[in-house]
């Protein structure tokens, strides 16, 4: 199969609604990474996506909409501090867990009694979802377990000859996956983190818990228990306050002939000196933003990434650190 990829005009969105009804798979930009999205309702077409990406099929897949539709149809109870949120946040990067009706694909939620929904931001995203008029059921468009793609060149590296479109919407702007918010208990409690912050929900309903998996316990967000995110090349991790170990590890691989890479934040970068850093930036906006551009540049030119984890952990670097310690599991 020949990929294509196509700017966001509307030829491609024909041909991405064409597709999408022909029980295909389309990338299309968001705010946070590429998805590869499909026709919710089309088993066949939410199966072949775990195909296509490799992906375990246990953990549930996202179901994009249009701001204008009715999840009504899709969810059972949405409760008034989901109602509250949705306000403030949406569209945006912040998927909510609600009780299903059963009305998608059973394949979308992998036989869980809860649904996913997310209203991206992006506009590109936002065309294709009017355009289709369907809810598109949407993991993030990457090899399974790899580093998630910002920019149509990812998705193209990773599947070319695997799926016939990629919408172009440039490069991703948030860089990291949307908060996965649980919407089904009295409060609300972040599964996932992400740009949405737990400290930005609680101001706007006044409680937000944090879900931490337990060893043994069957996780509530099945995503949660892979490794994630990794880009293909030896990683180690460090602390902010272990950084003249990163240091001496990368020294010592530079004198073994090993291609090593320090990546870090910018505030990081000036406290240690070494010659080859992939430097994440200074705001946490920025760090987030650049964390899987850096990870995929990075891949291409180092042997070792060698990451030391900002000094900074709440707010939006909790989600960045999730991400760069499942990135850099062994
Ligand atoms: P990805 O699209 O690759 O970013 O992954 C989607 C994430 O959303 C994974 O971590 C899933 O486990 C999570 N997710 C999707 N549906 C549900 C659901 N019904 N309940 C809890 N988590 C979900
Ligand atoms: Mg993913």
């Amino acid at each position: 199969m020949q990929t294509k990829i196509f700017y966001i005009d509307e030829n491609s969105l024909e041909l991405s609604k064409q597709i999408i009804l022909d029980g295909g798979a389309v990338a299309f930009p968001t705010e946070t990474v590429y998805g590869l999205g499909a026709n919710a309702f089309d088993t066949a077409a939410v199966e072949n996506i775990f195909k296509i990406k490799g992906r375990p099929n246990d953990n549930p897949l996202i179901v994009h909409v249009h701001s204008d539709y009715d999840i009504s149809t899709l969810v059972e109870y949405v409760p008034d501090y989901a109602i509250k949120l949705k306000k403030a946040f949406l569209p945006g990067p912040l998927t909510m867990v609600y009780k299903s009706k059963g009305n998608v694909s059973k394949a979308v939620s992998c036989g869980l009694d809860t649904l996913a929904v997310r209203i991206p931001a992006h506009e590109g995203a936002q065309k294709f979802l009017k355009y289709v008029g369907l809810p598109i059921a949407a993991p993030s468009a990457n090899i399974s377990k790899h580093v998630s793609p910002v920019t149509a060149e990812h998705v193209y590296s990773d599947l070319d000859g695997k799926i016939p479109l990629i919408l172009d919407g440039g490069k991703c702007c948030g860089g990291i996956e949307s908060t996965v918010l649980d919407c089904t208990g009295e409060i609300p409690v972040v599964l996932r983190s992400g740009l949405v912050t737990r400290e930005m929900i609680a101001q706007i309903v006044g409680q937000c818990d944090q879900y931490v998996l337990k060893d043994g316990e069957r996780a509530r967000s099945p995503g949660m228990k892979y490794k994630h995110y990794s880009p293909r090349c030896a990683t180690m991790l460090y602390r902010f306050d272990g950084r003249e170990d990163a240091v001496k590890q990368y020294n010592k691989s530079i004198a073994d002939g090993v291609k090593a890479y320090i990546l870090c934040d910018d505030k990081t970068a000036k406290l240690i000196n070494a010659e080859n850093i992939l430097n994440l930036g200074t705001t946490e906006e920025q760090i987030a933003s650049n964390l899987y551009l850096k990870l995929r540049e990075g891949e291409k030119v180092a042997q070792l990434i060698i990451a030391i984890i900002p000094e900074k952990q709440d707010g939006v670097m909790a989600g960045v650190v999730n991400r760069l310690t499942k990135a850099c599991k062994n």
